[in-house]
């Protein structure tokens, strides 16, 4: 399907601004005609690449406001957790696609997400066309995660014939990962070779 954007100014190679049509077949752009000036009817829109959230925890979407106001450690821990134990990959997956629409409708394409039911967010990013990353969230105090972490990104890259979805390791956090966790994640990325997914 092609289609032709008019009258628009776009964003070029170079971090330079020009002005002209474009025309875009699938998924890729065939033509693009510059013009030295903006034509009567121009329209106000920026024709750019899409941008690139580089941490989300998109189905997150479904509690925004709860516990608002309470510091960090009481808001996951009396807010957060006890409605985020009650999720079903269901819930996770209505509240991805909710987040995916927003980002979509501020021009972001791509995201990094770090959240649980990671497999919902692949079906949610591809169900939008968009690009992302997800992550078995690395927390040490579930027995087992560990090896989950490392099992998932490993066997979610090798099995997926699309790549505009992967998988990368998790550490979620000082707080919530422990020095042997983290450890153990970094010897098995020798093999691996995944970027690292962490907050700060
Ligand atoms: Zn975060």
């Amino acid at each position: 399907m092609s289609q032709k954007l008019e009258n628009c100014w776009m964003v070029l190679p170079g971090h330079k601004v020009g002005y002209g049509d474009l025309v875009i077949e699938g998924d890729s752009i065939v033509d693009l005609r510059l013009s030295p000036s903006p034509q009567d009817g121009a329209s106000p829109r920026l024709v750019m690449p899409g941008l690139i959230n580089c941490h989300g925890h998109t189905a997150m979407t479904l509690v925004r406001g709860l516990g608002s106001g309470l510091p960090l450690q009481r808001w996951l821990e009396e807010a957060i957790f006890p409605v985020e134990a009650k999720m079903t990959p269901e819930d996770v997956y209505a509240g991805d696609v909710w987040g995916l629409m927003e980002m979509l409708a501020g021009g972001t394409t791509c995201v990094a997400d770090m959240y649980d039911f990671p497999w919902e967010m692949e079906k949610a990013l591809c169900a939008a066309g968009m690009k992302g990353r997800v992550c078995r969230v690395g927390l040490n105090f579930i027995p087992g995660r560990l090896e989950e972490c490392i099992e998932f990104t490993k066997s979610f890259n090798v099995s997926r014939l699309r790549s505009n979805v992967l998988a990368d390791l998790c550490i979620h956090s000082e707080y919530l990962t422990d020095e042997a966790f983290c450890r153990g994640l970094a010897e098995a990325n020798k093999e691996l070779k995944r970027p690292l997914h962490f907050h700060v």
